[in-house]
């Protein structure tokens, strides 16, 4: 964990370096705390993460849905494939209660922070999307207030009104005591790092707390340039978890960055999911060929991403993109989440089990580094 600035300013250094590392850097190549796991891991891993559930374990990118969110965006994409993709998980979406904990406790989750399914709903209308989020707000919190030691919460936000919902950003944190915020990518094809949704950027960074940056659906042109020709279901699930809406994600954070977001608000802080978002396998080659051209920018680019993101493991169940976003950003910056119900809290825990890491980073993914950044 980073006592301070100075640590954080050291280990970047370090973590710069390992991007430029040639092949036969192999030292450089091993993430500080990997080298000692495979001595440790034998007596350990029944304590830290075996069936006695020892350490705690909190997960980040966990979604629901009301009923009202559910029919409208089904009304409003109709005969899309995004509404059997939604549909199939209606009724884990739904619960917010005994069946959602009872799973939690078979997988030894303790906590999840929770987080509206709220792709699509760039398509309504503005006040029924802001409408629908304030309500869904209030019944997360609601099911927070009934489960206090096993839910938190993330706000859902209508980003058509960028002004409304930087307010409603506040109400969540301050009076339904909200962890951050989560949003779905583009909305209506604008960008986070368009100057309209600075009224939430600036929320994020005043109230202190992340925005959790998930994926949303391509913007139109994108989806029929680029998945329009495919086989109907195919097409759709390559441009969202096969492939499109993660290096979508990646990119926008790179757009933030390009951008001069973090020279503006230097304190905001952006979470990632789905082991950082191709972010940690491109970044070398970002850096070098964005870092000489992007001379406005007050810091290097991937020091943006040592400083300023974190990076959940959510919908990633697979050692060598974790041992990537372990080795690029450490286990400082790396968290564990599940993305339920799109992935099951069973494929967590058992991909949490096998991982070849000391007692240490073990301890900063499964809750240490989510109690100091959300303050849990
Ligand atoms: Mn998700």
């Amino acid at each position: 964990m980073y006592e301070s600035d100075a640590d954080a300013k050291v280990l970047s250094v370090d973590r710069r370096e390992l991007l430029k590392a040639p092949a036969g850097a192999a030292e450089l190549l091993v993430a500080p705390s990997f080298g000692q796991q495979n001595a440790t891991r034998t007596a350990e891993s029944p304590t830290i993460a075996g069936s006695g559930s020892a350490v705690r374990t909190i997960t980040l990118e966990e979604h629901f849905a009301t009923p009202e969110v559910l029919d409208a965006i089904v009304k409003a994409w109709p005969g899309d494939p995004l509404v059997d993709y939604l549909q199939a998980k209606r009724a884990k979406l739904l619960d917010l209660g005994s069946g959602r904990i009872a799973e939690m406790d078979a997988s030894q989750i303790d906590l999840q922070v929770l987080s509206l399914t709220g792709i699509g709903m760039d398509r309504l209308a503005p006040a029924d999307a802001i409408a629908l989020s304030h309500d869904s707000n209030d019944n997360l919190a609601a099911a927070i207030h009934a489960h206090p030691d096993r839910l938190a919460g993330f706000a859902a936000l209508a980003l058509q009104d960028p002004e409304k919902a930087a307010l409603e950003f506040e109400r969540c944190v301050r009076q339904l005591k909200f962890k951050g915020a989560l949003i779905n990518g583009a909305t209506n094809g604008i960008f986070l790092d368009n100057p309209r949704s600075t009224p939430v950027l600036e929320a994020a960074q005043a109230l202190d707390v992340p925005i959790y940056l998930h994926p949303g659906l391509p913007p139109t042109a994108v989806r029929e340039a680029y998945y329009g020709e495919l086989p109907r279901e195919l097409g759709f699930i390559l441009s969202l978890p096969g492939w499109g809406w993660h290096v979508e994600t990646g990119m926008h954070s790179m757009r933030l960055i390009l951008s001069g977001v973090f020279d503006r608000f230097p304190r905001l802080k952006i979470v990632l999911g789905h082991m950082g978002e191709a972010v940690p396998f491109f970044l070398a080659r970002s850096e070098g060929f964005l870092g000489p051209r992007a001379k406005s920018l007050n810091r290097h680019i991937s020091d943006y991403f040592y400083e300023n993101f974190y990076f959940t493991t959510s919908g990633y169940f697979s050692l060598p993109p974790f041992l990537c976003a372990l080795q690029i950003f450490g286990a400082d910056r790396i968290l564990f989440s599940v993305d339920h119900p799109f992935n099951t809290m069973a494929q967590g825990r058992a991909f949490l089990n096998g991982l070849p890491i000391s007692s240490d980073d073990m301890r900063k993914i499964t809750h240490g580094n989510a109690e100091r950044v959300f303050k849990l």
